[in-house]
C-alpha cells in the first residue's frame, strides 16, 4: 500500500487539498501510529487492514490539538459523514472513555505537546497548559487537592513522553 499516495488522495478528497505536505511512513519508531507536527511526519504502526483508518485518524490530528478531545472527534465525525472509511467506534470509544476520565484527555494532549515541542522546557509546557485549562489561578496556584494531583500526574506524563522521544531520536 502506497501510504504517501493515499495521504495525498485523502487530502484532496476529504480536506479540500488544504493539509500541509506530510511525509507518511510505515514505521515502528513509536509503539502506536503517531502524527508529529514538528516533523510534519505521520508514522503508521498498524496491521495492513487497519492502515486506512489509522491514516485518517492521524490526518485528523494534523488539524486539531493533540489527544482525542472534541476537536479531533469533530474532524473524525466530519470525515465519516463524507464517506471516509472510518467506523464510528473509532472515535466514539474515545468520547466514552474521556467522559469517564476527563483528565485522561488532558494528559494525552500534554503527552502530544511534549513530543511536538521537544525544545520547550517541561515545566513551561505544563505551566502554559495549566493556565489553558484553568487548573491554576493567575498566581500559579492549584486550588484543590484533586487539581494538585492532576498537575503532578501531568508533569510525570510529560517527562516520560519527552524521555521516550529523546531516546527514539538520539538513540540507536
Ligand atoms: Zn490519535
Amino acid at each position: 500500500m502506497d501510504v504517501q499516495k493515499l495521504f495525498e488522495r485523502y487530502n484532496r478528497k476529504y480536506f479540500g487539498g488544504k493539509l500541509p505536505p506530510y511525509t507518511v511512513e510505515i514505521s515502528n519508531k513509536y509503539a502506536t501510529s503517531r502524527c508529529c507536527k514538528a516533523k510534519r511526519t505521520i508514522y503508521l504502526n498498524e496491521k495492513p487492514e487497519k492502515m486506512k483508518v489509522a491514516l485518517l485518524h492521524e490526518m485528523a490530528h494534523t488539524i486539531s490539538r493533540s489527544g482525542h478531545g472534541p476537536g479531533w472527534r469533530r474532524q473524525m465525525a466530519r470525515l465519516q459523514r463524507l464517506g471516509a472509511p472510518i467506523p464510528k467506534s473509532e472515535y466514539q470509544s474515545y468520547a466514552r472513555r474521556n467522559k469517564i476520565d476527563p483528565c485522561r484527555e488532558y494528559l494525552e494532549e500534554i503527552e502530544g505537546a511534549a513530543m511536538d515541542a521537544p525544545d520547550l522546557p517541561i515545566h513551561e509546557l505544563v505551566q502554559s497548559f495549566r493556565y489553558d485549562k484553568g487548573f491554576i489561578t493567575i498566581e500559579g496556584v492549584a486550588e484543590t487537592a484533586s487539581e494538585r494531583r492532576f498537575l503532578r500526574e501531568a508533569l510525570k506524563v510529560a517527562k516520560e513522553a519527552r524521555t521516550l522521544f529523546e531516546k527514539k531520536n538520539h538513540g540507536a
